[in-house]
């Protein structure tokens, strides 16, 4: 059911696709394998695989790998695995530093076109050229532009053959300082990196080329149609089309659309590195985090997501969005795509002394037949969860008490409680008696219960907000005195009934279709209803002996734990 294209439907960025209707559209996602995609790279890989898709076209995933310090292998598999998750196959993947040779003939053709220079000033030096702190005096070439193209090119290829340190001298853009926009400003082209070898080329380069030249070229390079980024590229326009012009290559179509931001959490690598270094998250993938890979580990479906994005749409404004909106539309997408069961949190024994063994045929879900339907044993005693009892009843109250009755979901009769036990010690309930009360045919509330036979012992790991305001960043002394004490709660003892092992065989559950072969068996894809509970996904924590369960989200906003 996920329709990639949903939002261009609605002719979202018909303007920009009119600008240049190609009967053949080329887009492509760039990401730079620095890091794990977050909820944000979810709109960017819609966004260019939709657009493409839309209109008859291909997208390319293209790693942005051009610099070594900050790149490592784990990524590519990540993103990879990622954009395929959500549903999308790249036409083809690609390397920027597949075009190192090319970037590096390109840009002695702009040394030979006089259009680029070796330059040896200093970043204080450059800083003062470009009008200094401010901007406020008046911005001026330094002497290296003056130098000869043989000079240049001399200069140039003693970068590459590694005759100079880095940061001695670098290639700069001759453009036009007399410009109103600093992307004009004589932007640098290539630097000089030593210290750590590339993931693909190893130590064959001692040069780098800069995003601003690299980016533009390999569009070209790929016959990009639409260069779909973000608006703080906006500025970069013109010098991606300088660079184009100047070369006389092949001249792509830049682009803006507007980024989504999530409040409520950060999304920064640098911060994200910071929660797993001081554990106060499991690592990348947990499931309070807003990384796309802590977001699947937590069961949301791919579909959610896509959903999600294409009702945001996209236009040239900035989305920020709470998680509570984000919540929301994964509640709804859940509701009509996941079977039900019954879980007990805090399960607490309920004896009922006339009942006997029976059993019953439940559907996976109330609305939809289709879900099809399992067998549960009913057993004379069952668990409840401690929060539907109470010792001491109230008028106002609903659920079970002594000389109480409730209903049990889909059992024989309603129950009426008689009596408890409690340990002095702990002061907790420890066993609930009760009768079955045949007078009532229909209690005020009905409860979930899990019988003994059949069901089993689980791990539940509830997650809240890991931070407690909506701008973590803001909080006195950073986002690390803005953490959530209760972001993790867990109940080691919770049961679980006996449809889940259906559940679990038939994953991805049909209903949740569209879900890529990289999905399907990943433990996140077990997805299911606790009645009266939460919407649940296994962890990956998860063993053959240890079921670990993950709250995906809470049944209704603001549900508490
Ligand atoms: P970050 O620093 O958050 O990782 P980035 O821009 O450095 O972001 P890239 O790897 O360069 O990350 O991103 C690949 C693509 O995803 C780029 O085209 C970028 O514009 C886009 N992108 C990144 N963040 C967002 C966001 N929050 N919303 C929409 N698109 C985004
Ligand atoms: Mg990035
Ligand atoms: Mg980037």
């Amino acid at each position: 059911p996920i329709d990639p294209d949903a939002m261009f439907k609605q002719g979202f960025l018909d303007d920009v696709y009119n600008e240049r209707p190609d009967k053949n559209v080329v887009t492509r996602f760039p990401p730079e394998p620095n890091g794990y995609l977050h909820i944000g790279h979810a709109k960017a890989i819609a966004v260019n695989f939709g657009f493409a898709k839309h209109h008859g076209g291909v997208c390319y995933l293209r790693y942005d790998d051009t610099n070594p310090e900050k790149e490592e292998e784990k990524y590519f598999t990540a993103i990879q695995d990622v954009v395929r998750w959500l549903e999308f196959e790249p036409f083809k993947i690609t390397y920027s530093s597949d075009n190192f040779e090319k970037l590096y003939q390109m840009a002695e053709k702009l040394v030979n076109l006089g259009k680029a220079y070796v330059c040896a000033c200093t970043d204080v030096e450059i800083k003062l050229q470009r009008g200094g702190e401010k901007g406020a005096q008046p911005r001026y070439r330094c002497q290296h532009a003056e130098q000869s193209v043989e000079d240049n090119l001399a200069k140039f290829r003693d970068m590459r053959a590694g005759k100079y340190k880095p940061r001695e001298v670098f290639l700069r853009m001759n453009q036009d300082i007399t410009d109103g926009n600093p992307q004009m400003w004589d932007l640098a082209a290539y630097r000089i990196k030593t210290d750590t070898p590339h993931h693909r080329t190893g130590w064959d380069w001692k040069i780098y080329p800069t995003y601003d030249f690299t980016h533009c070229l390999c569009d070209s390079f790929e016959g990009i149609t639409h260069s779909l980024c973000t608006t703080e590229f906006i500025l970069s326009r013109v010098s991606y089309e300088w660079l184009n012009k100047s070369l006389e290559v092949y001249e792509p179509m830049q682009r803006e659309y507007g980024r989504l931001n999530l409040t409520g959490t950060v999304l920064s690598k640098r911060k994200i590195l910071k929660l797993v270094e001081e554990r106060t998250v499991r690592d990348w993938d947990d499931p309070r985090l807003y990384t796309l890979i802590g977001i699947r580990r937590r069961g949301v479906p791919p579909g959610a997501i896509l959903e999600f994005v294409n009702e945001l749409g996209v236009t040239a404004n900035i989305t920020t969005i709470q998680i509570q909106r984000f919540e929301q539309s994964i509640r709804k997408y859940l509701e009509k795509t996941v079977p039900r069961l019954m879980m007990i949190l805090d399960p607490v024994p309920l004896v009922i002394e006339d009942a006997e063994a029976v059993d019953i045929e439940l559907p996976f879900s109330p609305k939809d037949p289709k879900m099809g339907s399992h067998t549960v044993k009913f057993t004379p005693t069952v668990c409840i969860d401690r929060a539907d009892f109470r010792e001491v009843d109230s008028k106002d109250y609903f659920r079970l008490a002594p000389g109480k009755t409730v209903g049990l979901l889909n059992a024989p009769f309603p129950v009426k409680a008689t009596s408890f036990t409690k340990d002095e010690a702990t002061g907790k309930v420890t066993e609930i008696r009760g009768v079955f009360d045949k007078e009532t045919k229909k209690a005020k509330t009905y409860i979930q219960w899990v019988g003994t036979e059949g069901s089993r012992k689980v791990e539940a790991r509830i997650h809240n907000p890991l931070f407690k305001s909506e701008k973590p960043d803001d909080a006195e002394g950073g986002f690390l005195n803005d953490l959530n004490p209760d972001s993790e709660v867990i109940y080691p003892d919770a049961l679980i009934e006996s449809g889940f092992d259906e559940v679990k065989r038939c994953a991805p559950w049909p209903e949740a279709a569209g879900e890529s072969e990289l999905g399907k068996g990943g433990p996140e894809s077990v997805r299911f209803q606790a009645m009266r509970v939460a919407y649940f996904a296994m962890d990956s924590d998860s063993t053959d002996d240890k079921i670990v369960l993950n709250r995906i989200v809470s049944l209704k906003e603001d549900a508490g734990k």
